[in-house]
């Protein structure tokens, strides 16, 4: 029996019940308050505290629906430990459907763990933190791609100095995890790994967008780190490969050399050999037509959605893979 309240910001959730919350991060123009929607599921049993957080960029909802379903199917009675669930961190981007904070255009994702006598977007970040994520042992923080792109189902991790997140990634089971992604300073999860609270970034698919593949693998993953940690007796992801990716050396944008209409010949998640056509740009009278190809044998992480290129354009995200993940993924290993 899980005898604990759980107290984050001024409120009691008593062991065994599900509690919602809009929690005040801020204030708006007119003084009204800014609030953020929070869950908590504390479990009837004693465990560790998760945090989910989606929508630090306010544009990306794959991660808001994974934060609605999970706090229907994370019920108290099923849970030894305490589920946080941040279903918006960006209320004021997520209000206006865009990636950065509206004011002064700013990535909300880069002022972790904010100051309390900062800037906007300093105090809305030290809010967040202060208030929910510093009462977590573990977190989750779920990302999209840019708008007008598209990525593959990867996390994002710092691996080689921390057992705890290298546990939880292991444990998530996605198959391909970025390090170096050179957002290490103050995003959620920098700042929380930082400060004891080891955290993973997990990437997939597209802004505004709900992508049911995507979100019943995120929901998968969150059970199956649930699952390690002893807080729930689910389900263990466990993949057929996986691949750690130096992001400054390992990966590549595919670049078009023409201007024109985009057509894709390849999806996230498949696997092109060297010389293979990712795409062909056409010009707008199709006089002319360029196959844009792969430089090496990879996998298909990141495309370009917004069909249309100018030179320089990237339209690939490719992450090498040798011979043996090639014929994993080929013979339905799968990717995403
Ligand atoms: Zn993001």
């Amino acid at each position: 029996m899980n005898s604990g309240t759980f107290e984050w910001g001024g409120q009691d959730v008593p062991a065994g019940e599900t509690h919602h919350a809009y929690y005040p991060v801020h204030e708006s123009f007119l003084g009204d308050p800014i609030e953020i929607p929070v869950t908590v599921v504390n479990g009837d049993g004693d465990g560790p505290v998760v945090f989910l957080t989606a929508a630090v960029h306010g544009d990306e909802l794959n991660g808001v629906k994974v934060a609605h379903e999970a706090v229907e199917r994370f019920a108290p009675a099923d849970l030894d430990g305490v589920l946080v669930v941040v279903h918006v961190v960006n209320v004021p981007a997520y209000g206006s459907q865009q990636r950065y904070l509206p004011l002064y255009d700013q990535d909300l994702n880069r002022f972790f763990p904010g100051k309390e006598a900062g800037q906007p977007a300093s105090r809305i970040a030290n809010a967040v933190y202060r208030g929910v994520l510093s009462h977590c042992d573990y977190g989750l923080d779920f990302h999209t791609s840019t708008r007008g792109r598209t990525t593959m189902f990867h996390t994002r991790a710092s691996l080689t100095d921390n057992d705890d997140v290298a546990r939880l990634n292991e444990a998530f089971g996605a198959n391909v995890t970025l390090v170096g992604t050179g957002d290490e300073g103050h995003s959620i999860r920098a700042a929380c790994t930082a400060r004891g609270v080891p955290t993973l970034t997990v990437e997939m698919g597209e802004a505004h967008r709900f992508e049911d593949r995507y979100v019943s693998r995120a929901l998968a993953g969150i059970e199956s780190v649930l699952t390690d940690l002893g807080m729930y007796d689910g389900e263990r992801v466990e993949p057929t490969w996986t691949r750690v990716v130096d992001a400054n050396r390992e990966k590549t944008w595919v670049r078009s050399n023409a201007g024109g209409l985009v057509d894709l010949a390849v999806d996230t998640g498949d696997v092109v050999a060297a010389g293979e056509t990712i795409c062909t740009v056409t010009d707008h009278f199709a006089s002319k037509e360029e196959d844009v190809v792969a430089p090496f044998q990879g996998i298909v992480a990141g495309l370009l959605q917004n069909p249309v290129a100018q030179p320089g354009h990237p339209v690939c995200h490719l992450i090498g893979v040798d011979d043996d993940i090639a014929e994993s993924i080929q013979d339905g290993g799968g990717s995403d």
